[in-house]
C-alpha cells in the first residue's frame, strides 16, 4: 500500500495537487510519474491514485478508485483541553490524532496563562493533517478554539460519557475500563482547575477522573488519559 497520503479538498478522476501538498510531493517526497500515492478528502475515505504529469508547480494525479482500507477508529472521541504554553498544545494534538481522537478542542480558562490566535489555530490543523498522514489516518480531527470554559462544555453535550481530570480529587468518581459509548474528555492547562470550574462541569454531567496522587503535567495528563480512556474502549488492543 502507498504511504505517501494527500489531503485534497474534492477528488475527481483527474486531480490537481498544488500548493503545501504539491511541495510535499515533489520537494520532499520527490514523486515522479507513476508514483502511487493514497488521496484523502476528509470524507473517512481513502483513494489510490498515481502521478500521471509533474509541472512546474502542480502534480496530476489519475484516480484509481476507493481502497475500501481505513485505520479510523470505532470510538468518538473528544479531547478538551486547556491552551498550554509553547509548542505543548501542539504536542498534545499530535499524540492525540496518533491515538485516534475524533474531535480536539483547545480552551481559556480561569488559571489558563496560554492565549490563542489564528495563526496558532491554522498551525494546531496543520499539525492535526500531518500527524493524521503520518500514522495513516484518513482523517484529521477538527481542532476548534473555545475562548471559555463553559462553551468548551457544552460542545459535549450529547457524548455517552463525560469525564473530567480534575488534579484535586482525592479519587476517582468513574471506572475507566471497560468503556462504551462516545467520550469527551477534560483535561486542565498548566494552571489547573478553580472548584468553581469543577462543581460546573459536575453540573453538566462530567464525572471527575483521578489519575494518581501524582500531579501530571497538562500534556503528560491529556495523552494519558486519552490511552487509558481508548484502551477502555477497546482501540488499542
Ligand atoms: N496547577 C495545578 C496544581 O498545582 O495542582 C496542576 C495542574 S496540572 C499540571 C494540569 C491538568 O492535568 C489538571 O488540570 C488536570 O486536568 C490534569 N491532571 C494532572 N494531574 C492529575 C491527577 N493526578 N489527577 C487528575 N487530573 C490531573
Amino acid at each position: 500500500m502507498a504511504r505517501n497520503r494527500f489531503f485534497i479538498d474534492k477528488i475527481e478522476e483527474e486531480t490537481v495537487l498544488a500548493g503545501d501538498e504539491f511541495r510535499h510531493a515533489k520537494k520532499v517526497l520527490r514523486l515522479t510519474e507513476g508514483s502511487e500515492i493514497v488521496l484523502l478528502d476528509g470524507s473517512g475515505a481513502e483513494y489510490g491514485a498515481v502521478v500521471s504529469r509533474v509541472e512546474q508547480d502542480r502534480l496530476i494525479v489519475h484516480v484509481l478508485g476507493k481502497t475500501g482500507e481505513s485505520r479510523e477508529p470505532n470510538a468518538d472521541v473528544l479531547l478538551l483541553v486547556g491552551a498550554l504554553k509553547g509548542d505543548k498544545t501542539e504536542l498534545v494534538v499530535q499524540k492525540a490524532t496518533e491515538l485516534g481522537v475524533g474531535r480536539i478542542g483547545v480552551f481559556s480558562s480561569k488559571y489558563c496563562a496560554a492565549y490563542m490566535n489564528d495563526n496558532k489555530l491554522e498551525r494546531l490543523r496543520r499539525v492535526s493533517r500531518e500527524a493524521a498522514k503520518q500514522c495513516m489516518r484518513s482523517l484529521a480531527p477538527p481542532v476548534e478554539y473555545f475562548s471559555d470554559l463553559e462553551a468548551a462544555l457544552e460542545s459535549a453535550n450529547g457524548y455517552q460519557n463525560k469525564l473530567f481530570a480534575c488534579e484535586f480529587l482525592k479519587k476517582n468518581k468513574r471506572e475507566l475500563a471497560p468503556l462504551n459509548g462516545s467520550c469527551a474528555l477534560v483535561v486542565g492547562s498548566e494552571g489547573g482547575f478553580s472548584e468553581e470550574e469543577f462543581a460546573r462541569a459536575e453540573a453538566l454531567g462530567f464525572d471527575g477522573v483521578f489519575l494518581g496522587k501524582r500531579i501530571l503535567r497538562a500534556e503528560t495528563a491529556a495523552i494519558a488519559l486519552l490511552s487509558v480512556v481508548m484502551y477502555g474502549l477497546g482501540e488499542l488492543r
